[in-house]
């Protein structure tokens, strides 16, 4: 359970573009809005999904929050302390409590280093202990992801995926972080070793007390380890709400298309058609007027595709941003 007011993360008006191209003789430049003015917080202890179709901008904002990307405006605050703008050096110690893991564990381990140096690597950077107390450390955690001792001289190549990643969490667990971003640690996982990590990252965020930010495509998966969750669309977020409350009552259009292709218990939650969604993605490109989800969404009016709806809480903890509210 996670103290209400006890904010680690708190992320404010956070956009991140790309610049694309030169435009071309007489035309304005190009910019991708990948993240564009997006806010939530992650109270301390607890797990916040953020969800949408690929391209919608959440891995993007996952890795502008541990600047992995520099970040175009906005605030993160962690801790108390505004990271967005901070130089590498002052970042240093921030990178220590804000660690990572990724879809691909194999792209994300050196495939020439074994277990033992995977591991040890993050702690040598941030100078953790001596060598035996790292040593000590890199068996302890293997045992912590279940994986045994005689695993620690073994490249990556001879692990399964789901081992490997267990290997991506041992070596994000070395330097005791707070925060974790979890981008799609799942996705590229067999089905039935996808609950394994999931429960075994509930289990060590229970003993750690880590705060995740949980990036996901799979809503069911989500649901059962999200406290809240966020959904966007185009670089926006368009609803946030605790996880019963948003698979119960989905109030944006888009929330409902994306609910509808997985089993829901309320039935008016999954009354929009999940064909709703085979249309592709407007280009983020274009600089839209009017709300993102207009060109796809059933319910669009002109007033909908004229002016941005704003983002409200239509009830405690539950805010979504469309005309319907
Ligand atoms: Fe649909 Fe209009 Fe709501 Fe956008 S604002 S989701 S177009 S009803």
């Amino acid at each position: 359970m996670t103290k209400k007011d006890d904010v680690l993360l708190d992320v404010r008006n956070l956009k991140k573009y790309f610049p694309m191209g030169s435009g071309g003789f007489g035309r304005e430049k190009k910019v991708l809005k990948a993240v564009d003015n997006i806010s939530f917080h992650i109270n301390r202890g607890e797990t916040f999904g953020l969800v949408g179709e690929s391209g919608c901008g959440k891995s993007t904002t996952g890795r502008s929050i541990v600047r992995l990307h520099e970040v175009t405006d906005g605030e993160i605050w962690f801790d108390g302390k505004d990271v967005a703008k901070m130089k590498e050096k002052e970042l240093k110690p921030f990178r220590k409590r804000m660690q990572a893991i990724f879809q691909d564990p194999y792209s994300s381990l050196n495939p020439s280093m074994n277990v033992s140096q995977i591991i040890n690597e993050p702690m040598e950077i941030h100078g953790f202990g001596s060598r035996q107390d790292r040593q000590d450390r890199v068996l302890e955690l293997l045992n912590k992801v279940g994986l045994k001792s005689e695993h620690i001289d073994r490249y990556p190549h001879e692990f399964s995926g789901g081992q490997r990643q267990r290997i991506s969490i041992a070596r994000a667990l070395s330097v005791n972080p707070e925060f974790i971003l979890c981008d799609e640690p799942i996705s590229a996982l067999d089905v039935s070793v996808q609950a394994q990590v999931v429960n075994m990252l509930e289990d060590l965020q229970g003993e750690f007390g880590l705060t995740y930010l949980f990036i996901a495509h799979d809503l069911s998966m989500v649901r059962h380890i999200s406290n809240r969750i966020g959904v966007m669309y185009l670089g926006k977020l368009v609803e946030l709400a605790p996880s019963d409350e948003l698979y119960t009552h989905p109030a944006h259009p888009y929330t409902q298309a994306l609910l509808s292709a997985i089993p829901v218990p309320d039935p008016k939650a999954a009354a929009m058609p999940s064909e709703l969604l085979k249309g592709d993605l407007p280009s983020p490109l274009n600089d839209m007027q009017g709300c993102k989800f207009a060109s796809r969404c059933p319910f669009a009016t002109d007033h909908c595709r004229a002016e941005e709806p704003e983002w409200k809480e239509i009830s405690p903890g539950h805010y979504t941003a469309c005309h319907l509210y």
